[in-house]
């Protein structure tokens, strides 16, 4: 039988604010057996650049990474996010590790080439997971706290989007774990109204995720949340949930991918 691994990915907009990443770590800290946290932190980013004067463009929902902002965002989820979220684990008895996909040739990826005209710039695609390198920090009781920023084999770092890492990392370690993969967000999970937090569906299959998205009720990034969500299923992934983050092991609660 595969040992359980439950993988969390956690979204920007709960760095951003110390009550929010402490109700999150608690809920995180909670969670037994072996576990992996990837983050996301684009907000801190963009306003990490307004403070240095660079400006923030953004094309489809997606960010350009020219040189400049790619130091930016080494920085911002490479240092302060994944140290904060690694100092507040900590503070909770949770052996956290704040890693990068370069760092034990975790993640390799490869610089996306223009899409339909429109250079992102230094944004990697996932092409390989070192599936031994996690299951051997996993071995020691270490719980790796994922940086969204993977490297290719030409020794750059890459801005890589972190639903599609935690998607690709899930799949890769479903051969030898038997994973969960969880999407926490601020809100309740997949909502039928935008403005009501109480109208969560509880489970979504692909017939009626092409329902929400013909209707409008699944919009902006929660499409490619969903459509990652179903390619982890579909690659062995057991169970994916999109859930508050506070709420991470509350039986019953959130949407659940099936
Ligand atoms: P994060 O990086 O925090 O995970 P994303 O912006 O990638 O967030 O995706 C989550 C966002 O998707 C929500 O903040 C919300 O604005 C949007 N969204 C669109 N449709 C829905 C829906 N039906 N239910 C919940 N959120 C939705």
């Amino acid at each position: 039988m595969k040992q359980s691994l439950n993988i969390v990915k956690v979204g920007g907009a709960i760095l951003e604010d110390n009550d929010s990443l402490k109700a999150f770590t608690d809920a995180f800290a909670e969670i037994k057996g072996a576990k992996l946290l990837i983050h996301g932190g684009g907000r801190s980013a963009t306003r990490f650049a307004s403070r240095l004067g660079i400006e923030t463009t953004m094309v489809n929902g997606r960010r350009i990474t020219d040189d400049a902002m790619l130091e930016v965002v080494t920085m911002v989820y490479g240092g302060d996010v994944n140290r904060r979220l690694v100092a507040s684990l900590q503070s909770l008895s949770c052996n956290a590790i704040g890693l990068t996909g370069a760092d034990l040739n975790l993640v390799t990826s490869r610089r996306r080439p223009p899409v339909d005209g429109i250079d992102y710039g230094n944004v990697g695609d996932v092409v390989s997971i070192n599936s031994k390198a996690f299951k051997d920090l996993l071995s020691i009781g270490a719980v790796p706290v994922i940086a969204p920023l993977t490297h290719d084999m030409n020794g750059h770092l890459l801005n890589t989007n972190a639903d599609t890492m935690a998607g690709e990392i899930a799949s890769g370690l479903a051969e030898i774990f038997d994973v969960t993969l969880t999407f926490c967000f601020e809100k309740n999970g997949v909502l039928s109204d935008s403005a009501n937090d109480d109208s969560v569906i509880p489970l979504i299959d692909r017939q009626l995720f092409a329902r929400l998205r013909e209707e409008k009720v699944v919009e902006g990034g929660m499409i490619p949340k969903l459509d990652n969500a179903f390619k982890a299923i579909d690659r062995g992934v057991r169970q994916v949930k999109i859930i508050h983050y506070s709420r991470i092991s509350t039986p019953g609660a959130g949407t659940t991918i099936v």
